[in-house]
């Protein structure tokens, strides 16, 4: 059964996780069904890509798990976002944090938010560049509602994990840079990086948010 296999991942991965890490599972695709099961195995932090396709599960699952925005974020979508989610992670301009603050002080809500870095600095891909994080970091300090509470990246796909560990060591660099930089009312704690095959390394990096999908959700080959 399903539920059996996502048990038994979660029990291998959390072996396999050292104290003071989060798994967070990625839940993109995955049935409500799937989403109980890796909360009923002892996951607590879920995320999704997707407003839309979040939402009916956090609707359905509530307060039982903290749930994350894990894919960009567009701004016209802020809404749905701050009224739904517990934490978003992939914050990466002026404008979507403008619309974030205006969402959140409607709602009477502080939220926590991560930069996301686009730590290789892909043309295609969503993320503040690394030289922008300081400055968004300080424009984010000066809002009421939102709160910064660390970094979050993705960093280029690759089959060997060993070769994502300059991309977290970047982003760790800048979390380190952000910590003495003198904002007032971040609370840096958090620390986004790795997947199912390189949340190692991103362990190993300073990873305290590990994003795992495929690991949680599918029956394990031989040769993992
Ligand atoms: C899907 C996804 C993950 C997890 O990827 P796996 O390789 O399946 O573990 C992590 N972070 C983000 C942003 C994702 O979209």
């Amino acid at each position: 059964m399903l539920s059996q296999i996502i048990a038994e991942n979660v029990k291998s991965l959390l072996k396999d996780i050292p104290e003071g890490v989060v798994v967070l599972a990625a839940a993109k695709t995955r049935t409500l069904k799937e989403v109980e099961a890796v909360i009923q195995a002892g996951v607590s932090h879920i995320g999704y890509n997707y407003v839309q396709e979040a939402q009916p599960i956090i609707q359905a699952i509530g307060d039982q798990a903290t749930w994350h925005m894990i894919g960009h974020l567009q701004s016209n979508k802020a809404k749905t976002a701050a009224e739904n989610f517990d934490l978003i992670e992939t914050v990466d301009s002026w404008k979507l944090v403008q619309a974030l603050e205006r969402e959140c002080a409607r709602l009477n809500k502080t939220m926590p938010v991560l930069i996301e870095v686009n730590s290789g600095r892909e043309a295609n891909k969503s993320g503040a560049l690394p030289e922008e994080v300081e400055a968004l970091a300080e424009r984010i300090d000066s809002l009421a509602h939102l709160r910064l509470e660390g970094l979050m990246t993705m960093g280029p796909a690759f089959g060997d994990p060993e070769d994502s560990r300059p991309f977290f060591r970047t982003t760790h660099g800048i979390y380190t840079r952000l910590q003495s930089s003198g904002l007032t009312n971040a609370r840096l704690r958090w620390l986004s990086m790795g997947m199912s095959n390189s949340y190692r390394v991103a362990i190993e990096e300073g990873a305290n948010i590990v994003r795992i999908g495929t690991r949680l959700f599918e029956p394990r080959r031989k040769d993992t």
